[in-house]
């Protein structure tokens, strides 16, 4: 076996503990698979003011309490506390950074009172990149790299190479960046800046000065030694496309030998229709039948009438433009006239949370909503659907389309970034979805079209399903991938 790294993942959400989306699930799954192939992979992130200790198993350690480190002048009061995240075989340490003074409130970017950004959200992750390289020393673990995840990690390899560039403990610590969604860019007036205590050649173009602002992620794209981002297809759309590069196509142009694109990998001790705990009725690939229990019970829960023959569409997303819903509210109209069901879990933006209640009012026969966040609805959903809808205008990775394949649940996705690397068009060989290419509400009504009239051919159908099922996407050929990023970054 290859030499194993020590590697600090750093990361703002990881399942169970916080969640709003994709992060999380990979913040879970990727540091375990990277340990069964021997490394030492711990993950930090904040301990949120939601969180249940007792549920979670959260424990202080002695020795990492009542620590404090300069924030803007100040004294930032901090611990960090411990707990494991468990697979069957597969496990990795999990520290919690618990702050009074940034992360006390419940909300994980936004304050869950006031459903509105923390406004102290520079500060609160300002702090948390600085703690999380100031621990390292008293923590007498020293990793090789620190992996940081998304812009509310983006100051840490700017600070490992200005302010900590004399600390010979931290100063040969390399860096990795992943970049799972660059439209979240972390932008804050330059006044932000000043609270870094980092020197003025940061805020510079060549480091974190973005169109005037203070650019966290902008930051840590000029800093860290290596990057990443979630799938091949988004790395070459990012650099080459001005609708994907969200304005840092030169940036990421400028790095091109440092980038790679690894596509996520599913974590199939959760997300498989064979164990899943949060379904009614699990079912292997010799059980699909079974799959109609589950969507029979979840059309009755919401008192839709059931009927095998007629398809069920699920939907579950963050309710925001990236993921297609201008789309979806401009062919609701024309679908609704089809023999389907739509059944949609998500939160998010109001205007969609009042397109989607206007909808179900208007179409409670055949129409499901849910608004919120809710694991378990949306296993359900997975287990239930017989097809699932992911129409979105850029895609770094996605995820349910994924998980949607071991369901035997049929992805409507358009072609684009991770969708692209992972849904192959239903006429080809080994085709197992629906692909559409242009971002118009007729392309997209295309192709659902094109997946009701295959459905009622049941051959055909079940062929595609299972295809699906049989897929690999778990994270045996991804994991490989980040050691020998890990690897290269060491040797830099
Ligand atoms: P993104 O990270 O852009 O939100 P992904 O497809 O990568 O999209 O991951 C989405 C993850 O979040 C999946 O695990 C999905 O099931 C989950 N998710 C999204 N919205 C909800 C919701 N409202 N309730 C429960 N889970 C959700």
């Amino acid at each position: 076996m290859a030499k194993g790294f020590n590697v600090l993942f750093v990361t703002s959400e990881v399942f169970p503990y916080s969640k709003t989306g994709g992060l999380a699930d990979v913040s879970n799954s990727l540091p375990q698979a990277l340990n069964s192939l021997g490394n030492d992979v711990r993950i930090i992130s904040p301990k949120y003011g939601q969180l249940d200790e007792r549920r979670l198993q959260i424990h202080e350690i002695k020795r990492l309490k009542e620590l404090k480190i300069d924030v803007n002048g100040k004294d930032a009061k901090f611990s960090i506390k411990s707990s494991f995240i468990h697979g069957k075989n597969t496990k990795a340490q999990m520290y919690l950074l618990e702050s009074n003074d940034y992360f006390k409130n419940k909300g994980i970017y936004q304050n869950s009172k006031t459903k509105k950004d923390f406004s102290n959200n520079d500060e609160r992750y300002l702090f948390f990149c600085k703690a999380v390289i100031e621990i390292l020393e008293i923590l007498q673990w020293k990793p090789d790299v620190i992996h940081c995840n998304d812009w509310q990690t983006g100051l840490i390899p700017a600070f490992i190479k200005t302010i900590y560039k004399n600390n010979p403990y931290l100063n040969d610590i390399k860096t990795v960046f992943t970049i799972h969604n660059l439209a979240y860019q972390g932008n804050f007036p330059k006044t932000s800046f000043e609270k870094t205590g980092m020197p003025d050649s940061v805020l510079t173009e060549k480091g974190g000065l973005h169109f005037g602002q203070f650019s966290y992620l902008k930051t840590g794209l000029n800093y860290a030694d290596k990057i990443s981002t979630v799938s091949q297809k988004y790395s070459e759309e990012i650099r080459t496309n001005k609708e994907y590069g969200c304005g840092l196509e030169d940036v990421l142009n400028g790095r091109k030998k440092d980038i790679m694109g690894i596509l996520n990998g599913i974590d199939y001790s959760i997300w498989n229709p064979t164990v899943d705990k949060l379904i009614p009725y699990r079912y292997t690939y010799q059980e699909v039948p079974l799959k109609y229990e589950n969507k029979r019970e979840l059309l009755e829960k919401y008192k839709i009438e059931y009927d095998e023959d007629i398809p069920l569409i699920g939907v579950i997303s963050r309710l925001v433009d990236q993921k297609g819903f201008d789309l979806i509210e401009k062919i609701i109209p024309q679908l609704m006239k089809e023999d389907v069901k739509l059944i949609i879990l998500g939160i998010g933006e109001e205007k969609y949370h009042k397109f989607l209640k206007k909808i179900e009012k208007k179409y409670s026969s055949k129409l499901a909503v849910h608004i919120g966040f809710d694991e378990e609805l949306a296993h359900h959903i997975e287990a239930a659907s017989d097809m699932f809808l992911m129409p979105s205008k850029y895609e770094p990775c996605g995820l349910n389309q994924m998980y949607s394949l071991k369901y035997g649940t049929v992805p409507i996705v358009r072609n684009t970034g991770g969708l692209s690397d992972t849904i192959i068009d239903y006429r080809k060989p080994k085709g197992n979805g629906f692909l559409f290419d242009k971002y118009d509400p007729n392309d997209l009504m295309k192709a659902i079209k094109s997946a009701l009239v295959l459905f009622k051919d049941k051959n055909k159908w079940n062929k595609l399903v299972r295809e699906g099922m049989s897929l690999d996407f778990s994270w045996k050929v991804s994991a490989q991938k980040y050691m020998k990023l890990y690897k290269e970054v060491s040797s830099k």
